[in-house]
């Protein structure tokens, strides 16, 4: 009979302060993960239980953050998904519409299926996606074809995207809507209000429970009126179900609208980047870095990071990613809370400012499916001295 002790953990996070709002919990715990789960999430785990154990205190760790609004095809400033995901703590993210029903394998093909980060996509309702034209053409949005496309991969395809239409009327709009209810989906818009297509009459009338309106902070959706009070129709809207997002983007956060729109208690549902090489560029509009903006305008860091894993986790019908709940997924991100005097800069109508602030988070580990893909001090290794003598061969 074998007396071997095998651990009950490959990864042991000691004394960090998680933050888990899906479970109700921040509080100093130590997490554990097995393989690809989260075996354990409890006070005072035994470091002999783990093969490896990292010192986590003073730091904050949470479920690997959801990023509701990103570029990764079909959009002339699509980037790459791993890097500026998995260096910020971002573990699954969405494609926000850049391909349609015609394009969508080859973005599979070429994306999706080879990132390491978890992507969904939302389908947009013109059938070549994004870049150029496309989203204008009324004869390329189809509605039977983009349902099909949605029924063929509902394991990818979360929703729908409308965007950028310069038409008169509501067409777009309107088929997405018929998509994503036949689909048992839900439709995310990015449209600037016209005369003939005004904001309230776009939530009020043509959108539906559980559709999101992205880039709700930004100039170009008018939240405020010229004494910076919310309109009343965004209320009415949030109380028939349609949901907001921040989506910040290169053109669409304005601090002046998004603190107006906090103190008036007009929170966001869901915090998303709308990451793009100019919204990084210009902007450095990355998870951490957005919900570090939303910690200035004064929402409490449990609510912000409750906006970006749970809530979008359930708006894109996943809630298991969401959340450190034990035999769950093992995604998770660990971050510094950093004191300093930091800038923080918006975009859009309202013109290109910065806005000081105190806290910044400072993404450190960032662990998918249990395996670490970044790890920004060398947590996880063990100290170079330890090193063993190198055996070079005798040339
Ligand atoms: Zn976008």
């Amino acid at each position: 009979m074998s007396n071997k002790f095998v651990p009950s953990f490959d990864l042991l996070l000691k004394n960090g302060r998680v933050i888990d709002p899906a479970n109700d919990i921040d509080d100093d715990l130590d997490v554990g993960i097995s393989g690809t789960i989260i075996g354990a999430v409890e006070k005072n785990i035994d470091p002999s239980r783990s093969k490896k154990t990292i010192d986590a205190s003073g730091l904050i760790v949470s479920p690997g953050l959801i990023d509701l609004h990103a570029h990764f095809w079909g959009y002339e400033w699509s980037v790459m998904p791993d890097e500026l995901c998995l260096s910020t703590g971002v573990t699954t993210a969405v494609d926000a519409g850049g391909a349609g029903h015609l394009t969508f394998d080859d973005f599979n093909n070429k994306i999706i299926s080879k990132s390491k980060v978890r992507i969904f996509a939302f389908l947009n309702i013109s059938g070549l996606g994004m870049t150029g034209e496309p989203e204008q053409d009324l004869e390329g949005m189809s509605i039977e074809s983009s349902l099909a496309k949605v029924r063929q991969r509902p394991d990818l395809i979360i929703g729908l995207k409308v965007a950028h239409y310069l038409g008169p009327d509501w067409e777009p709009l309107d088929r997405a809507v018929e998509v994503a209810r036949n689909s048992k989906t839900f439709v995310m818009v990015d449209q600037n209000p016209i005369s003939s297509r005004p904001m309230d009459k776009m939530m009020l009338e043509h959108m539906e429970s559980g559709d999101v309106v992205t880039h709700c902070y930004g100039s170009g959706k008018n939240m405020i009126d010229f004494s910076d009070k919310v309109h009343q129709y965004f209320f009415e809207a949030r109380n028939r179900g349609i949901k907001f997002d921040v989506g910040h983007g290169a053109g669409s956060f304005s601090w002046r609208v998004a603190q107006s729109a906090i103190d008036q208690g007009f929170l966001p549902d869901t915090i998303s980047t709308d990451l793009h090489s100019s919204s990084y560029l210009k902007n450095q509009a990355t998870m951490p870095e957005t919900m570090s903006k939303l910690l200035v305008c004064g929402i409490s860091i449990q609510d912000v990071f409750k906006m970006s894993t749970i809530e979008p986790a359930k708006q894109i019908g996943h809630p298991e990613l969401g959340s450190l709940t034990v035999s769950g997924v093992a995604d998770v991100a660990v971050f510094k809370l950093s004191q300093g005097d930091f800038g923080f800069t918006d975009n859009g109508l309202s013109g290109s400012r910065v806005r000081k602030g105190a806290f910044r988070l400072d993404p450190e580990i960032t662990i998918k499916s249990g395996e670490v893909f970044w790890d920004r001090n060398g947590r996880t290794k063990s100290d170079w001295l330890q090193t063993a003598p190198i055996d070079t061969p005798n040339i």
